[in-house]
């Protein structure tokens, strides 16, 4: 059983869904940026989408993303500039499409046609492979009759459900009320309409939320047999995210009961037959993620762990991110001055950074710690090794040589391990806590 280092757990450190992590954009990264990323990408190179829908029918209190509950008009305005935006980007990237996400906000605060109109754009104007895994983020709340089927038949093949925890008081202090009913109930409505492939999201750290609470939830969601699994850890963050006022400091969990959460949901995953995957997911042995980790091909991108290693990972919707060999660039964050790009035909990349030799070889470290718990560090990367020896003297890396490798007990504290490898931390930044 990993042992609690307060002084460790607490620290505040990256998520690493890329690096250098979004802390480091600026203005100076620009759509001409954008526009030659996009025609350096070659024919046939395998590229993902992602699409951003910065929507939810309702708020919870400790959501952290860009979203907001918005009128229908407001909605339709969003799916007229996202197709436009498809049209733009598709007419200068000549890659081959092999997955696309849909994340945000609650994608399905979009009636389900539109989602499907939406994926048909997509596959009129990019080349979208056969075999392409259609992903999609979705409120059970939000989930009317026939939606499954609309969906499944736009071509949907993946879902992951936010669940988030059973237990009512908690849902109650976040805002966020779904029975277990509901979350059955959706389960079964998207496996009859043949979407096998279902994740659920789970939280620990919630205020009013103990490791009895977790554990609990934890059961329930294994009789419901998802694919993946994804354990986050709450981030409090109120004076940057305003919403998360409504948490109060005092219902919280303290450092070491979200360090006793993390460790039973990783025990009671793997008791019932789930591989671990990275520091906070979970996988079905059969599952493509638990595959990938075997085959060391997981990766590590703004959705998080991920399947597919193509050449771009191209960002459509206010706020999305592209990465790129080179280039990170996020588009424009304000709904008006997004939709106004996307309406005029142009590229919406407002901000980014550009991505040294350094920050990739850096990036490749940080990664396969993070995906695989080991790494060989390049020789002049080797200043850094020193910062890991007392992270060695508490076990939780081994060093031999050049190879770094995270020990069991050191898989909690992964995050700020690979941080190590970080040239750009010391600039001042917020986090969320290392576990
Ligand atoms: S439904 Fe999801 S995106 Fe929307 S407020 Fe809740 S957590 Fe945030």
């Amino acid at each position: 059983m990993p042992i609690f280092h307060p002084d460790l757990a607490a620290r505040p450190v990256p998520r690493y869904t890329s690096y250098p992590t979004a802390a480091q954009f600026h203005p100076g990264v620009t759509a001409a940026d954008q526009a030659r990323a996009l025609a350096a990408v070659q024919p046939d190179d395998p590229i993902a989408l992602y699409l951003h829908i910065p929507f939810c029918r309702q708020i919870c209190w400790y959501c952290g993303c860009n979203t907001g509950v918005a009128a229908s008009d407001r909605m339709r305005r969003y799916e007229k500039a996202l197709r436009n935006e498809i049209a733009t980007v598709a007419s200068l990237c000549r890659g081959r499409v092999t997955a696309i996400n849909f994340g945000g906000g609650s994608p399905n605060a979009l009636a389900a046609p539109v989602l499907a109109r939406i994926i048909a754009a997509l596959r009129q104007h990019f080349a979208v492979a056969d075999d392409v895994e259609i992903a999609m983020e979705l409120d059970p709340r939000a989930i009317a009759p026939g939606d499954a089927g609309v969906l499944a038949a736009a071509g949907v093949n993946r879902i992951s459900l936010g669940v988030q925890t059973f237990a009512p008081h908690v849902q109650k202090l976040i805002n966020r009320i779904q029975p277990y009913a509901m979350i059955a109930d959706a389960v079964e409505q998207f496996r009859a309409a043949g979407i096998s492939a279902i994740n659920f999201d789970l939280m620990y750290g919630l205020p009013g939320q103990s490791v009895v609470d977790l554990t609990e939830t934890i059961d329930q969601a294994i009789t419901l047999a998802p694919a993946r699994v994804a354990v986050f850890g709450y981030a409090h963050m109120p004076s940057a995210i305003p919403r998360q006022r409504m948490i109060l400091d005092l219902d919280l969990p303290g450092p070491a009961a979200r360090f006793a959460m993390s460790n039973a949901a990783n025990r009671r995953f793997r008791d019932a037959g789930y591989a671990a995957i990275g520091f906070d997911h979970f996988a079905r042995p059969d599952d493509s993620l638990a595959l990938a980790a075997a085959s060391a091909t997981l990766i590590r991108n703004f959705q998080g762990y991920a399947t597919q290693a193509g050449t771009a990972l191209i960002g459509l919707g206010a706020t999305a991110i592209s990465q790129f060999p080179g280039l990170i660039i996020q588009n424009e964050k304000h709904l008006a001055g997004w939709e106004a790009l996307a309406n005029a035909g142009q590229l919406a990349g407002t901000r980014g950074v550009a991505v040294s030799a350094d920050d990739a070889t850096r990036a490749a470290v940080i990664e396969a710690l993070l995906c695989t718990g080991r790494a060989e560090v390049p020789d002049h990367l080797a200043g850094a090794m020193a910062a890991l020896a007392p992270h060695a003297a508490r076990g939780l890396v081994h060093v031999h040589g050049r190879q770094v490798q995270l020990t069991a007990d050191g898989w909690p504290y992964a995050r700020l391990i690979a941080s190590t490898f970080d040239a750009h931390l010391h600039a001042p930044q917020r986090h969320s806590s290392a576990v």
